[in-house]
């Protein structure tokens, strides 16, 4: 089994634990996030409305052969994305589903049975580029976070793919307030309040900075902000997410795609409930080490303090059980021995 450092303290509002400086607790053991969030006026959240959404569309529909690129990994999320962009608003996607060697059998066959049943075109893009960088991340003892390096790969594949086919829309699986921005390393602005991050992307930035050196990864940018920025410049393509204009339970999509598209839970996954890749397992174990926490422990207390997720259901699909023999096959796949 995998150890969650034990010392620390966790906050008997949400799931974060102590983790200076970012989160400290106070006598009562209320973290410093939660107390934070008590005291400053609650951030009215902008509604977006489905009929902006459709407006949108709209103005890009049929103008090119592909009307959209989802990217699509075979979670619900992403599934649900593209069964809406070519049932609910019957536009003509081109499905992408990107593999850095670590995508799952169940999460691929969800992708390809989406297609075929959709009847949409799809690409596959397979490289197995980010591996020496992962590795770098594990035997330096680096902070960095793997999930946030590998977005902004896929993002800028993405926005590649989008210039390459003149695509107008670029549609991820976004769910309300996460974005291409989650997490990653930011060139400052829009992650100030974020202090959940705030070491993880310090820690990240270090580390790509240091990368700079690697002839294999000198141009590999900065930051999510320079994806944004390079990509921009050969092609102006919109990115956003229909869920942010939704207001379906996943619950209830999860019923839809399963139904119609025979999409199913994959047997492992962390957290519960999720389809993410098979490294995941290896970078929340190093992200549990460095931090306590993960991104999803941050993702899912706001949903506590939003009560829109009770914390012991956060509580009970956050625990990590990966083996460690599992994660030192992880290891072993990029070519190196799992530390201590
Ligand atoms: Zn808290």
């Amino acid at each position: 089994m995998s150890e969650v450092p034990q010392a620390r303290r966790t906050c008997r509002r949400c799931v974060l634990p102590e983790s200076p400086p970012d989160i400290t607790m106070d006598s009562e053991g209320l973290c410093s996030v939660c107390l934070e969030a008590q005291s400053s006026k609650p951030q009215p959240e902008e509604e977006l409305l489905e009929s902006d959404f459709t407006r949108l569309l709209g103005k890009h529909r049929g103008k090119q052969k592909h009307d959209c690129l989802v990217m699509c990994s075979g979670g619900k999320d992403s599934t649900a994305s593209l069964y809406y962009m070519r049932k609910r608003y019957h536009l003509n996607p081109l499905a992408f589903t990107f593999d850095h060697g670590f995508e799952t059998e169940g999460a691929l066959r969800n992708v390809h049975k989406a297609v075929e049943k959709l009847d949409v075109d799809f690409l596959f893009y397979r490289s197995t580029f980010m591996r020496d960088m992962f590795a770098k991340i594990v035997t330096s003892g680096s902070g960095a976070i793997l999930c946030h390096l590998c977005s902004m790969w896929y993002m800028q594949v993405a926005l590649d793919i989008a210039a390459r086919y003149d695509i107008p829309l670029v549609i991820a699986g976004w769910t309300k307030g996460q974005s291409a921005h989650q997490g990653t390393p930011s060139n400052g602005a829009g992650q100030a309040g974020n202090r959940e991050y705030a070491s993880m992307s310090e820690a990240t930035r270090r580390f790509l900075a240091t990368l700079k050196q690697d002839p294999k990864y000198r141009d590999f940018p900065q930051s999510m902000e320079e994806v944004l920025k390079r990509a921009r410049r050969r092609h102006k393509a919109i990115v956003l997410s229909p869920h942010w204009f939704l207001d379906t339970h996943p619950d209830e999509y999860v019923e839809l795609i399963r139904r119609e598209l025979d999409w199913e839970y994959p047997d492992l996954s962390y957290p519960a409930k999720s389809t993410n890749c098979s490294l995941n397992f290896l970078a929340m174990h190093l992200s549990l080490k460095h931090y306590g926490y993960t991104h999803y422990h941050v993702e899912q207390s706001k949903l506590i303090r939003a009560n829109q997720q009770t914390r012991e259901e956060a509580l009970k699909d956050l625990e990590f059980n990966c083996p460690r023999e599992f994660l030192a096959s992880l290891a072993g796949r990029l070519g190196i021995e799992l530390p201590e």
